[in-house]
């Protein structure tokens, strides 16, 4: 997805109160009226239907006329509002190239003030899911894109926290920076993921290094249930980062044995194709009392037996039980009831009287704070292919 940042240095203060104004109506309008905007945003010098159209031009918004002139808010328009939070807090002053195109995100290069480069990833949750999902299941099918963004940003959470808890726990993770909407800010990470890897001086060292990994986490309680080729980085020295963690469940899982049973098989196929490593052992679900079993398999019901949960350092965060049960909940495809069960919930279709002051004044504190203009200084030229920008 093309992520134009030029186009951010342009927008104003009242463009981002607009946009800002869109995306509280998001919380409880697939669409959002365009009278709600225009009430919401109460911009001093009125206006709000010129700036709307300029956010149009930009992109930034989707009109919708087909039940009411309304809008809501595309992707683009929902990372301008990341960004511009993200400056306005310090965290980077320029985007630079897009460094990964994933399922379910994009990762680019953004700068800090000082020149250090960090990676930033913006989730898409429901770009391929949605479609997935939505191909086998009818009751997606009136969902709103807001759920997606509501998804996405439940999604950035979870990796933010489970990045943080487990740096502190000395697991060789990206270093979390922040976090805001659907957008994780962490330390870039050296190297290159291991599928591009095609030689290595001790790939034995490194799949010890790297199944090591997975029962530390099962020690911790996780299963990465992602875990491959495309989700371990590795550098010149071969040193090893793990990646990706929003998909991340506990041993307490009712699935956790497959999960944790494929993770292991993933790592093994791998390191047997490409480096022509044998094993003695392939993944057996039926061992019990030790760590490994007789040929050596690790075993999740022994490994995790004494597990420390990660709790207190995930709820720090500000992710909590709740928001694990529910993101588990859609990624397994089980979203039976309303998305907006989750803590953004208002109330059905309020109007606008019941938008009370305490909300617009923290639209106001939290996202408008507008003292600092945006300086952002990349070229605004990314590679890559224009994908879809929201869900339909
Ligand atoms: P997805 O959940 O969409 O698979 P990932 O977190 O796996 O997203 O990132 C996709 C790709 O982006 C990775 O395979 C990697 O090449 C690159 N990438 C992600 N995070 C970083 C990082 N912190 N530093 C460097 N490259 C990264
Ligand atoms: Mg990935």
């Amino acid at each position: 997805m093309k992520l134009d940042v030029e186009a951010l240095r342009n927008l104003s203060k009242d463009d981002f109160r607009v946009l800002t104004a869109v995306e509280m109506g998001m919380r409880n309008h697939e669409i959002v009226p365009s009278e709600l905007i225009h009430r919401i945003a109460s911009l001093k010098h009125g206006g709000t239907y010129k700036v709307l159209k300029n956010l149009l031009k930009h992109k930034l918004l989707h009109h919708d006329s087909s039940k009411y002139d309304g809008f809501r808010l595309t992707y683009l328009g929902y990372d301008f509002l990341a960004i511009k939070t993200m400056v306005n807090r310090g965290v980077f002053v320029a985007v630079g190239r897009q460094i990964g195109v994933g399922k379910e995100s994009d990762i680019f290069e953004v700068a800090r003030e000082d020149g250090t480069v960090l990676a930033m990833k913006l989730h898409r949750l429901g770009r391929v899911s949605f479609r997935a999902v939505k191909s086998k299941r009818d009751y997606l099918k009136h969902r709103s894109s807001y759920n997606w963004l509501y998804l996405s940003r439940l999604a950035a959470l979870k990796e933010f926290a489970f990045m943080k808890a487990l740096e502190e726990h000395g697991f060789p993770v990206p270093n979390a920076v922040d976090c805001n909407r659907h957008c994780v800010i962490m330390s870039l990470v050296q190297g290159y993921p291991l599928v591009q890897v095609k030689q290595l001086q001790n790939p034995e060292v490194v799949f010890d290094t790297i199944i090591g990994l997975v029962v530390r986490l099962a020690e911790h309680g996780l299963i990465h249930c992602d875990f491959n080729e495309f989700n371990i980085m590795i550098d010149d020295d071969e040193k090893v980062t793990m990646i990706d963690f929003p998909q991340m469940v506990s041993v307490s899982h009712h699935n956790a044995q497959m999960y944790f049973d494929r993770d292991v098989e993933c790592i093994l196929k791998f390191f047997s194709k490409r480096f022509n490593l044998t094993f003695e052992y392939s993944v057996d679900t039926d061992c019990t009392e030790v760590d490994t079993d007789a040929s050596g398999r690790p075993c999740l019901s022994s490994i995790a037996k004494d597990a420390v949960f990660l709790d207190k350092e995930l709820a720090a965060s500000g992710f909590t039980r709740k928001d694990q049960e529910y993101i588990e909940k859609f990624i397994e495809g089980g979203i039976e009831k309303n998305i907006s069960d989750g803590d953004d919930e208002i109330k059905d279709d309020v109007d606008i009287s019941d938008l009370n002051e305490e909300n617009i004044k923290g639209i106001k504190s939290v996202h408008l704070q507008d003292q600092i203009e945006p300086t952002l200084e990349g070229d605004g030229e990314v590679d890559g292919t224009d994908k879809q920008q929201n869900v339909e």
